[in-house]
Order: C-alpha cells, then sequence, then structure tokens
C-alpha cells in the first residue's frame, strides 16, 4: 500500500497530530476540519472500504468504537455529543481508500448532511 496516504501517516512518512494509538489503531487530526473538532480514526491494517472488509476484520471495526467512545471523553465532547461518519465510495464521498471514521464535534451538526 505505498501509494495510501493513511499508512503513510500511519508509518511517520506523513506528518500527522495524533491523538490516539494503539496497536491497532490510530487517531489524528483532519487536515481540514468540518468541525471544531474533526479527528479521523483508521485501523493500522489497510482495509479500502467497507466494501472490502472481511468478517474476520469486524473486530477490529469493534474496537475502533470502544476506542472513539474514550476519544470522545479525552476531547471533551461526550456530554454535547458527536458524530461518526464513514464514507464508502463514490457517491459516499470517499476520497482516501483506506477506511476511516470522521469523528465530529465541538458544535452543533445540521442533519441531513449534503
Ligand atoms: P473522505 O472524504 O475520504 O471520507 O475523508 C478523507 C479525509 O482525510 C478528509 O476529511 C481530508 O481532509 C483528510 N485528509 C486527507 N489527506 C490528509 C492528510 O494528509 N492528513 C490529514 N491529517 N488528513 C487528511
Ligand atoms: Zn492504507
Amino acid at each position: 500500500m505505498e501509494e495510501c496516504i493513511f499508512c503513510k501517516i500511519i508509518n511517520g512518512d506523513i506528518p500527522s497530530k495524533k491523538v490516539y494509538e494503539d496497536d491497532v489503531v490510530l487517531c489524528f487530526e483532519d487536515i481540514n476540519p468540518a468541525a471544531p473538532v474533526h479527528v479521523l480514526v483508521i485501523p493500522k491494517k489497510h482495509i479500502k472500504n467497507l466494501n472490502e472488509m472481511s468478517n474476520e476484520d469486524s473486530n477490529i471495526i469493534a474496537h475502533i468504537f470502544s476506542v472513539s467512545r474514550d476519544i470522545a471523553k479525552k476531547l471533551d465532547i461526550d456530554d454535547n455529543g458527536y458524530r461518526i461518519v464513514m464514507n464508502c465510495g463514490e457517491d459516499g464521498g470517499q476520497e482516501v481508500e483506506h477506511i476511516h471514521f470522521h469523528m465530529l464535534g465541538g458544535r452543533n451538526l445540521s442533519w441531513p448532511p449534503g
């Protein structure tokens, strides 16, 4: 996955503002924030998107949500609330082909999204 931007962030070739890291996931600030708090939570394993995820990878996704709960507390958006978004494919607006979860908070978020 030499050309994947997020794999490069994971291995340190591209710098990022890290919020959380463990053996399975990395969380870092989005470079173009859409809300006062906008971080990305990604698995260290390169998975293109949900279509490409195997059943065996579902534990990774479960871990991402456990971690996201703790990150919400750490970033102090847990009480006011936040949104987790995963874009998949062209119509879903996915630009980076390494599965990732946006965590957005710090303001009242409109619904439905555009
Ligand atoms: P997508 O549209 O694929 O769901 O979201 C990709 C996100 O990755 C965008 O919000 C974009 O701002 C962010 N992004 C793209 N390249 C970089 C980068 O090099 N560093 C960081 N921190 N975020 C990035
Ligand atoms: Zn990747």
